[in-house]
């Protein structure tokens, strides 16, 4: 971090599967400069339109329990059964020089990050929570069959699992209804602009203008 860069800011994305994260944070990372998104890692198999490296870090069961095990996640959970993690090394060397992250994680690895990773946790930095809701049940399903990534009983599964993650919508700062992907998309850019405006995070580019002001007073 150059010396007075303010620390980037971690911004969680949750929803039932098949809500519209990946299109408005994909959408939203086109919007805004200086954001980027935290890679998981899971024991999932990629779908077929899949990377190693860009969708996900795909690792066996026995890796993943070796990270946990040595501390590498910030938070980490079994969806849909499977492990997904955030890992510590996806997210502090961006916080740190002045990016903002983006985690696109369910409801059990946000409630870890809400509790431990903030301003007290080892991030040491603002941690700002988004529930992303679909309009209505027949569009959630309709996006589950429509993206055609899943087979039946993985899409019966994450309808089941849809209850009650959108009953811990709460605990969320946020709410963004994805109706429209443009406009809620849109509505996820604002969020991240409107947090990097606050005074505090301002204060080393308004010292430096008030400091160019006490040296070139009277302004002739
Ligand atoms: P998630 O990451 O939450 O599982 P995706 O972003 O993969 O969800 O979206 C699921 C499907 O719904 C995709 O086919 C995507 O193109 C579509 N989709 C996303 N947002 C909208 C929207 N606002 N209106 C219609 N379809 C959408
Ligand atoms: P999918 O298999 O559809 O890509 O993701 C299934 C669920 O896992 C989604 O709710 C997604 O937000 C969640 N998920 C993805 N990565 C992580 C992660 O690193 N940690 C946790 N806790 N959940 C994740």
């Amino acid at each position: 971090m150059t010396a007075g860069t303010a620390r980037g800011e971690l911004f969680i994305l949750s929803a039932p599967s098949g809500a519209g994260k990946t299109t408005l944070v994909h959408r939203a990372m086109e919007l805004v400069d200086g954001v980027e998104f935290s890679i998981s890692h899971t024991t999932r198999r990629p779908r077929e339109n899949e990377k190693d490296g860009v969708d996900y870090h795909f690792v066996a069961r026995d890796a993943f329990a070796s990270m946990v095990a040595t501390n590498r996640f910030l938070e980490w959970a079994e969806v849909h059964g499977n492990s997904y993690g955030t890992s510590v090394d996806e997210v502090l060397p961006r916080i740190e020089s002045g990016t903002d992250v983006l985690l696109d994680i369910d409801v059990q690895g946000a409630a870890q990050v809400m509790a431990a990773g903030g301003a007290a946790g080892q991030l040491d930095t603002a941690v700002h929570s988004i529930f992303v809701m679909p309009p209505s049940p027949r569009a959630l399903v309709e996006r589950l069959r429509g993206r055609d990534l899943d087979e039946a009983p993985a899409i019966r599964q994450r309808l089941q699992g849809a209850l009650g993650e959108l009953g811990r919508v709460r605990e969320y700062d946020y709410v963004i209804v994805n109706d429209r992907a443009e406009a809620a998309s849109n509505t996820l850019a604002a969020i991240i602009l409107e947090k990097r405006q606050r005074r505090e995070r301002m204060r080393e580019r308004v010292l430096s203008v008030l400091a160019d002001f006490h040296a070139h007073g009277p302004f002739s």
